[in-house]
């Protein structure tokens, strides 16, 4: 076998660090209830964000964890003191752009101002750079070329924001499952939260909805074949209500909405600690520059955008 100098050896399974991330909204936020919530109510609603967040630092705190905290900057101007206390406590705060709206809404010029706007209220109350992104909802698609390009001429080191598996909110199926760069003059990278290859077919197994509704067994089989039969780390996510069984229910939002959102709050903070117990964690920034020597290159068509300038 000739060895190629330049490209890293697999790494062994217990060598490898998973990305840990939290995608910081509070309860009336989410994508499943924007059509039953309007963004001009929300400063009107009670908000449990913050205790929300405090239980998730302490639940890391134990297990000696840090992860990303991808914070929208609507949650940020409202909480200064809670981005201070998870930077305190040595997380890294990342961007989940503004308001949550997804960026396949967005033209490019709106989208460039979505996350200015946001790393500059979030940078003010950390006292950090924020140098990660993250999508509302994994919108960022084949739809989106442009988002990429957008986040490096900012200056952002990389996006955690594709979903590389057919949903019906979201998913860009035909997306490399790990690290890729998505363009060719940048060094930005794009860490695609974990998918594993079920029956030959790639399933969601980084979190969200599928970590609450199904059996914990299921999760812990998905994230030991990535890292011991794929040799990469698992980038994994929740969100701060995901572990507050006691919110307000939204009764008039779709039965299908309420499912996802509301089924297995309760065992959640356990499955959690089952999880950050069980196998090794960081920071997604930590991830992104052990990733960055075995990125692939993907190669996207040109855009209208691109063309004109
Ligand atoms: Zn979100």
């Amino acid at each position: 076998m000739s060895m190629d100098a330049t490209f890293p050896p697999p790494r062994s399974p217990s060598s490898i660090i998973n990305g840990l991330s939290v995608d910081v909204e509070d309860w009336f936020q989410v994508g499943a209830f924007e059509k039953v919530i309007a963004r001009g109510d929300w400063d009107a609603i009670r908000t449990r964000v913050e205790d929300n967040v405090a239980r998730v630092i302490d639940l890391f705190a134990e297990a000696d964890v840090r992860a990303t905290f991808f914070t929208l900057g609507w949650v940020a101007r409202r909480h200064p003191q809670m981005i201070r206390r998870i930077v305190d406590a040595g997380h890294e705060i990342a961007s989940h752009g503004y308001d949550h709206a997804r960026v396949f809404t967005f033209t490019r010029a709106e989208f460039a101002e979505d996350i200015r706007k946001a790393r500059a209220i979030l940078e003010d109350c950390a006292g950090v750079a924020v140098t990660g992104y993250r999508a509302p909802s994994f919108s960022m698609d084949r739809r989106t070329p442009w988002a990429f390009a957008e986040l490096a001429e900012q200056g952002y080191a990389y996006s955690s924001s594709v979903a590389p598996v057919a949903h019906d909110h979201y998913g860009w199926p035909e997306a490399p499952r790990f690290a890729f760069r998505p363009l060719p003059w940048s060094s930005l990278i794009e860490l695609p939260v974990t998918t594993a290859i079920l029956g030959g077919r790639r399933v969601a197994a980084g979190g969200g909805g599928f970590f609450r509704v199904l059996p914990y067994g299921f999760s812990r089989w998905a994230i030991r074949q990535v890292i011991r039969r794929e040799g990469r780390p698992a980038v994994f996510y929740f969100h701060p209500w995901e572990v507050d069984p006691d919110q307000p229910r939204v009764g008039h939002a779709p039965l299908r909405s309420r499912f996802r959102h509301y089924t297995g709050l309760a065992k959640m903070a356990g499955k959690l600690r089952g999880l950050v117990e069980e196998f090794r964690w960081g920071r997604m920034d930590l991830v992104a520059h052990r990733e960055a020597a075995r990125a692939e290159d993907l190669v996207l068509p040109p855009t209208g955008d691109e063309v004109a300038a």
